[in-house]
C-alpha cells in the first residue's frame, strides 16, 4: 500500500525552523513545532524537556493553539535545534495527534525528501480511544 501524498507546506517548515534556531536553548528546549490551523494561521511552540516526562513540542503546541482559539489543526511539523531539520513525531505524539486531529497531516522526511503524510499513515492499526471517538464512529 502506498501512502497518499499531499503538497508540502514549506512556510510551516520555515516557521518551525525559525523558532528552533532562535528560541531553543540548552537542554530544556531542543525541538520546535509549527502547525497550520484550520483558519490558516500558524501556531508555534517548543518542547519543555523534563526527566519526569516533559511534553514534546507537538504537545505543547496543542495547548498553545487552544489558548489562541485554534482548536482545529490541518498540518504539523517539528524541527530540531542545531540544524537537525525536520524530525518525525515520537510514538506518544502520534497517538495524541491522532486522537485530537484524526485528519491531521504531518510533514516528515529529510532535506529535499520532505513529504506530507496523514497521521493515520504514521500510526497504522492504531489504538482507538473509545470514549473520545464515539461520535466519530
Ligand atoms: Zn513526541
Amino acid at each position: 500500500m502506498t501512502a497518499q501524498t499531499h503538497p508540502v507546506d514549506h512556510e510551516l517548515i520555515q516557521a518551525a525552523a525559525h523558532v528552533a534556531r532562535t528560541r531553543c536553548r540548552g537542554d530544556n528546549h531542543t525541538m520546535a513545532a509549527a502547525a497550520r490551523a484550520q483558519d490558516g494561521r500558524i501556531v508555534t511552540a517548543v518542547n519543555a524537556y523534563h526527566f519526569t516526562g516533559g511534553p514534546c513540542a507537538e504537545l505543547v503546541l496543542i495547548g498553545t493553539a487552544a489558548a489562541q482559539g485554534a482548536y482545529e489543526l490541518n498540518t504539523i511539523v517539528a524541527v530540531g535545534d542545531r540544524d537537525r531539520g525536520v524530525v518525525p513525531p515520537c510514538g506518544r505524539c502520534r497517538q495524541v495527534l491522532l486522537d485530537y486531529f484524526p485528519a491531521l497531516k504531518v510533514i516528515v522526511g529529510e532535506g529535499d525528501r520532505v513529504r506530507t503524510v496523514l497521521i493515520t499513515d504514521l500510526l497504522p492499526e492504531s489504538y482507538v480511544w473509545a470514549d473520545h471517538q464515539l461520535d466519530a464512529g
